[in-house]
């Protein structure tokens, strides 16, 4: 693939811009499991699916350029990207990793990693004096996710891979939330960039899915040898479905991440509004970080209300996002962490980490902000009915 043009073109001016044996200008789904030999001596490229698939081939080759790679990986989900990451690891080896990383890493780490004698310490990411504290001689990963969710915590990539450098450990981002339209880890020093495909960069709510990268033929070799020993591919309609949403990732984040920066504005300024958490803002404390390494604050912010009773009556009086988890669609989706993603997490440790009963996320996604904001100005002046209600009784 080229790499004189701009990232927007290149999502659209690639090495798979039309098929080569028909012109075709779509990746064509190769629904295929198997592969005719003509000469079992030669079998070509292809011979079984798990091992190789020309429509994942073309997702592979696609994230590994974007994400500035020599190897990349399509995995059934961000899960099995990142699971099988951790399979690059052995008995023995210990992870640091970021306290508030994605729940379902969260509990790969805590509930079965250590069934195989890989040990790990949560550390709060965006203290280097802490990381570095916590890096034992059996530690072999740094993991970051960055901005975190969903209080949007900013770890400084390039430091926290010159410290996993230094004490030879590798460096894994979790690239979700930025995608490589917006970050990219390997060219800050990371080792291996996972993505869960299924938030912005399939981005139309429509299929799970993981993507790796690396630039270490070493970690690419083994990493390919791993998803061909787990079996968790990504299966080539869903490939070809990431590859559609891919064309438009850039004009979709560019839209979305201006919406958002309007509408965290909107929220801070409303008196019902107790937090804004969104990096994009320079009194947020990772901006400066933020601003160095990645060419936009994204698309995604959280917000605080007073209690988890004026989420309810918020959640009940707006009309346009979809209330559900995940994030990173065409539709704007609000979620509703304590009771969502981490729901699982003991009260206590949940507090710890900010998550009240009164913060709400906000994925933005391509409605006009105007309406967006126009439909939250009404959520919220139910919210103070219901709150000036609750005085008078
Ligand atoms: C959703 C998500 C994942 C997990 O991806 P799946 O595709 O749901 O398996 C991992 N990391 C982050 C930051 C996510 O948002």
């Amino acid at each position: 693939m080229t790499n004189k043009h701009t990232f927007q073109t290149r999502l659209l001016h690639n090495d798979h811009k039309f098929d080569r044996n028909t012109g075709a200008v779509s990746v064509p789904i190769q629904q295929a499991s198997t592969f005719h030999q003509a000469d079992f001596d030669n079998p070509g490229i292809y011979d079984y699916s798990r091992s190789g698939n020309p429509t994942r081939d073309a997702l592979e080759e696609t994230i590994a350029s974007l994400e500035k790679g020599t190897h990349g990986f399509a995995f059934a989900s961000g899960m099995a990207a990142i699971s099988t990451a951790f399979m690059l690891l052995s008995k023995g080896d210990h992870i640091v990793i970021s306290e508030d990383v994605y729940g379902g890493t969260f509990r790969m780490i805590n509930d079965v990693l250590g069934r195989f004698g890989i040990e790990h310490t949560f550390v709060n990411m965006t203290d280097l004096h802490e990381v570095a504290t916590a890096i034992k001689p059996n530690t072999k990963v740094l993991y970051i996710e960055t901005p975190s969710n969903p209080l949007l915590n900013i770890t400084d990539i390039q430091a926290v891979s010159k410290l996993a450098k230094a004490n030879n450990c590798l460096t894994f981002v979790d690239n979700t939330f930025m995608t490589p339209a917006l970050q990219q880890p390997l060219d800050l020093g990371a080792d291996l960039v996972l993505h869960s495909a299924t938030k912005f960069i399939a981005g139309h709510s429509d299929v799970v899915a993981g993507l790796a990268a690396t630039n270490d033929p070493e970690i690419g070799e083994q990493l390919g040898f791993l998803q061909n020993s787990f079996g968790s591919i990504l299966g080539a309609h869903d490939c070809w479905l990431v590859l559609r949403g891919l064309k438009t990732l850039d004009c979709r984040l560019k839209q979305s991440s201006e919406s958002a920066h309007k509408i965290a504005e909107y929220l801070s300024a409303h008196p019902l509004i107790e937090e804004v958490y969104y990096p994009g803002f320079n009194c947020h404390p990772g901006s400066s970080t933020h601003a160095y390494q990645s060419s936009g604050a994204g698309a995604v912010l959280s917000f605080k209300l007073k209690d988890e009773a004026a989420v309810r009556t918020f959640s009940q009086h707006i009309e346009l996002p979809v209330f559900a988890v995940s994030l990173g669609a065409v539709e704007s989706i609000l979620s509703y962490p304590a009771k969502m993603s981490h729901a699982a997490m003991p009260e206590p440790e949940r507090l710890k980490r900010g998550i009240t009963g009164g913060l709400l996320r906000l994925s933005v996604g391509l409605e006009n902000p105007e309406d967006l904001i126009q439909d939250f100005e009404n959520g919220l002046e139910y919210v103070k009915a219901a709150e000036q209600l609750s005085e008078v009784k």
